[in-house]
């Protein structure tokens, strides 16, 4: 059983209404982004800034705002001191809703928890952007708001970069980067979505993990093609773009990424190492002496830990002729990579042509991102007042650093910062991280309002 988190002051119940009534407002305005900018609702966008306005008075009082692009944000807090900014970070678009959904995607309804909600939650909010990432946006405005209504002006300078086309890899977070570069703003550290208070984290281990990204995987697509004559499919010739294709693919399947485990992970076990069941327990702890011998056992335990190894790439796409009776005269295939911090494009690039090895396969570069360097977390003064913070707010979990397989707008951040966290500090259970992107997403009513009150202790606690 999971306690309350010690953070809640007295008037917990009426401050988590009115933080709940905020959140469901906003999740119920559906500002859903599209790499077509004229399949955007921009109308939508722009009643979500009102609404935000409504909501965060204070906050658009006293916060100097930038308008970021089309509808991104970038709120400035001058704090006692400009010497350590910090940026807070989350996005206001969310992704379309897809599948079956048990309550209205963007209703907003308070609905009784489903079973094994983490936390003690009785109700959730159904919806959305609960997650990802409306949950974050509300709670980091909650935390200012009130902070604003007793009077509290932060140590340091703080900024609020919230952006409008996350789910697109648009042009907001690297925008608002460029203007903290001109205003020569050197965060501190950055903090934005990824990780969470994770339930159910584990096999056989009880306590919540509360996992800080500290390195992100670099997203990069490539195409396979194969150019022929094409022609009449009543004569057709050996080893024609499909049959070529089909053999660059399986090629590809033999030929996984070199895999090892990084220092984050190794971390991550052995933080976890006390709370495992006996016979893992002992050799999660030797994890750092024998880190071969843990790889092996991440890939063994299934695709999500096997994806913490290495470089993964997946043939997504496939295109061939548009007619059941005509050859394809070229053959395509999408191939999303995330390539694991230690290799490059580079590296990834010289891989797949050598897994392939046939000079007619071409292979074409959609998009190239380079994985995220590691922010520090070992005796470091920004991660110490993360984990001093969540042992505060949730003291029956272990927090720990770890390597985020998605991507975020915070490794745009990396380019004028050296430490760039990714956390969200709501409890999650494994359910509730499987319906991010997917449908029947929601976040607890306390796990809520505990989120909001985490932001407002960090805050409060930026060093002079
Ligand atoms: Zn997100």
């Amino acid at each position: 059983m999971v306690s309350p988190s010690p953070l809640r002051p007295l008037e917990y119940d009426a401050l988590k209404d009115r933080a709940v009534a905020k959140l469901q407002a906003l999740v119920r305005i559906p500002t859903v982004s599209d790499r077509d900018p004229d399949e955007i609702d921009k109308a939508s966008f722009d009643r979500f800034l009102e609404e935000l306005r409504h909501h965060f008075p204070l906050l658009h009082k006293h916060l100097d705002l930038t308008r970021i692009h089309t509808h991104g944000l970038l709120f400035h807090w001058p704090g006692l001191s400009d010497q350590r900014p910090v940026v807070l970070m989350a996005h206001l678009d969310v992704v379309p809703v897809e599948g079956e959904w048990q309550h209205h995607a963007f209703g907003a309804d308070l609905v009784d928890a489903p079973d094994g909600s983490p936390g003690g939650d009785k109700k959730v909010v159904w919806g959305r952007g609960t997650l990802d990432d409306k949950g974050c946006l509300t709670a980091i405005c909650e935390a200012v708001e009130r902070l604003l209504e007793r009077g509290h002006t932060p140590n340091q300078d703080l900024w609020l970069s919230f952006g409008a086309d996350e789910e697109v890899s648009g042009k907001c977070a690297p925008k608002a980067v460029e203007h903290l570069r001109e205003r020569g703003v050197r965060p501190w550290f950055v903090l934005d979505e990824g990780g969470a208070v994770a339930h159910e984290a584990f096999p056989g281990v009880k306590p919540a993990i509360a996992v800080i990204g500290v390195t992100e995987k670099g997203v990069t697509s490539v195409e396979l093609r194969v150019e022929g004559r094409g022609g009449h499919a009543s004569t057709p010739a050996k080893m024609g773009p499909t049959a070529r294709l089909a053999r660059a693919i399986l090629r590809l399947e033999k030929a996984p990424f070199h895999a090892s485990a990084p220092a984050p992970t190794i971390e991550l076990i052995s933080r976890i190492a006390p709370h495992a069941p006996g016979p893992m327990r002992a050799i999660m702890k030797r994890a750092s002496n024998r880190p071969n011998i843990l790889t092996r056992a991440l890939i063994a335990a299934g695709p999500e830990s096997a994806a913490m190894t290495r470089t993964t790439a997946t043939v997504t796409t496939l295109q061939g002729s548009p007619a059941l009776n005509v050859i394809a005269s070229t053959a395509k295939a999408g191939v999303n990579i995330r390539i694991m911090v230690g290799d490059t494009v580079a590296t990834v690039m010289d891989h797949l042509s050598r897994a392939v090895h046939d000079k007619h396969v071409h292979l074409d570069v959609i998009e190239a991102n380079e994985p995220s360097p590691i922010s520090p977390y070992d005796d470091d003064d920004a991660f110490r007042l993360l984990e001093s913070t969540i042992a505060e707010a949730f003291p029956d979990a272990v927090a720990s650093p770890y390597v985020q397989t998605g991507a975020t707008d915070s490794r745009f951040f990396t380019a004028i910062c050296e430490r760039v966290y990714r956390f969200a500090p709501f409890r999650m259970s494994k359910a509730q991280r499987q319906a991010i992107h997917s449908y029947d997403e929601y976040l607890g009513v306390d796990a809520f309002a505990e989120g909001v009150l985490w932001y407002e202790r960090l805050i409060e606690q930026l060093p002079d």
